[in-house]
């Protein structure tokens, strides 16, 4: 409603970029910048041309994710020039700022660094842009979700039910700014004991799916807590990448076919 406007007015595009897709969940830890970069690899394994803009400023994770140690180059045109890695173009404001820096963001200052991050990037012809929202629905992501002209959302929860209860938040913050949702992923759905493959479901099971039915939204998929998920993260290779043939891998793919 008009009490949302955009200062400014307009919805922020990026020419080229076909569909913007943000990545949210209704709080951290959750596992959502892990998502955002597997399904954004899943994305490009299935032969979409992907961007991966890193937009969670309160603590990048794509510098350590895809094991980026260089600084973007400009262009002739003062833009930055992304950073390709593993068949993506990525940007996130770690690639810029020390990681050790501590970051003190206001919201005004988030959404002007994510604008800069759409505008002052040369990213070319994509069909699709995943954007790694920072984590939460306060003022700042609200902004974000009301500047940047998104063709959908996908929400990223645990089956525990505080954080489905903040996912459900996540949703409706959307809704308001009529920004559709294309989904709930449910993270650490249970866990793959990577010793002898043994399931346990230790958060419950289910929640997610139910929850999503219960909105009228598409479940897009479980992803279990797995290790090999974790360390191949942290290795700056994710597991998309690191283990494309998987059951992991898989997962991830099937969401990418999905949304
Ligand atoms: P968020 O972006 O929601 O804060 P992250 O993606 O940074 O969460 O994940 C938090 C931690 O949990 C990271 O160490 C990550 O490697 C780990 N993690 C996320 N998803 C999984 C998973 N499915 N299996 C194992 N570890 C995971």
């Amino acid at each position: 409603g008009p009490a949302h406007a955009a200062p400014g007015g307009g919805r922020i595009e990026v020419p080229g970029v076909k569909h913007i897709i943000a990545v949210a969940s209704g709080k951290g830890g959750v596992g959502k910048s892990t998502t955002a970069v597997n399904l954004a690899l899943g994305l490009a394994a299935i032969g979409v041309r992907t961007g991966l803009l890193d937009a969670d400023i309160y603590g990048p994770s794509m510098p350590r994710m895809l094991s980026v140690h260089e600084k973007p180059e400009s262009t002739d045109s003062k833009q930055l020039k992304p950073i390709e890695r593993y068949g993506l173009r990525t940007m996130s404001i770690g690639y810029i700022v020390n990681e050790d820096t501590p970051m003190i963001w206001r919201g005004p200052m988030v959404s002007s660094a994510l604008e800069q991050m759409l505008r002052d990037v040369q990213w070319g012809d994509l069909d699709v842009m995943v954007v790694d929202m920072p984590p939460g629905t306060g003022d700042a992501q609200l902004t974000l979700a009301q500047r940047v002209a998104l063709s959908g959302a996908v929400i990223v929860s645990t089956p525990q039910d505080i954080a489905l209860v903040d996912a459900r938040k996540g949703l409706n913050m959307f809704r308001k700014v009529a920004v559709p949702v294309l989904g709930i992923i449910e993270n650490m759905s249970y866990f793959l004991c990577p010793k002898c493959g043994e399931r346990s479901e230790i958060f419950g099971h289910g929640g997610a799916h139910e929850e999503a039915d219960k909105l009228g939204v598409p479940f897009l998929g479980e992803i279990p807590l797995h290790l090999d998920i974790r360390t191949t993260s942290d290795e700056g290779h994710p597991i998309v990448v690191a283990r494309p043939d998987s059951p992991h891998a898989k997962v991830y793919k099937d969401i990418a076919q999905r949304v």
